[in-house]
């Protein structure tokens, strides 16, 4: 089935980065099910390697709190690295402490989105929020 041709939005290509396996299934089926062509990881260094091995993303979707780097820290190391500019970047957590947005703030991170205060239907339709303002 051609899924990507289904969505006339531009941005097709979406990296999800989290620990939660069931999390990270449950929001493929729905980008996928969008028109995106969504590859996971389940830990930074994996997305990492994707990226270094020529994966260029347009969006990233990442958790925050995760075994070994955590998801603020592989920002900063795509940021630091100049790995993928034109990629947009959205927090996608449970934490919603106000040292997570403040770091979050501080990597320029184009979205925030708290998974635990918002079903899977809306992190699509937020994300797509984000896209948008952001080509505008
Ligand atoms: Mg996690």
């Amino acid at each position: 089935m051609e899924l990507q041709t289904q969505t006339p939005n531009t941005l097709r290509k979406v990296l999800l980065v989290d620990d939660d396996q069931f999390l990270l299934d449950m929001y493929a089926i729905k980008f996928n099910k969008a028109g995106y062509e969504v590859k996971t990881a389940d830990a930074t260094a994996t997305g990492l390697k994707l990226i270094k091995d020529g994966y260029v993303p347009d969006v990233i979707l990442s958790d925050i709190v995760m075994p070994g780097m955590d998801g603020l820290e592989f920002v900063a190391t795509l940021r630091r690295d100049n790995a993928v500019p034109n990629t947009i970047i959205i927090m996608l957590t449970n934490q919603g402490s106000s040292d997570d947005i403040a770091r979050a703030k501080k990597l320029q991170v184009d979205g925030y989105i708290v998974k635990a205060t918002t079903i899977p239907s809306e992190v699509l339709t937020q994300v797509e929020k984000i896209c948008a303002s952001k080509k505008a």
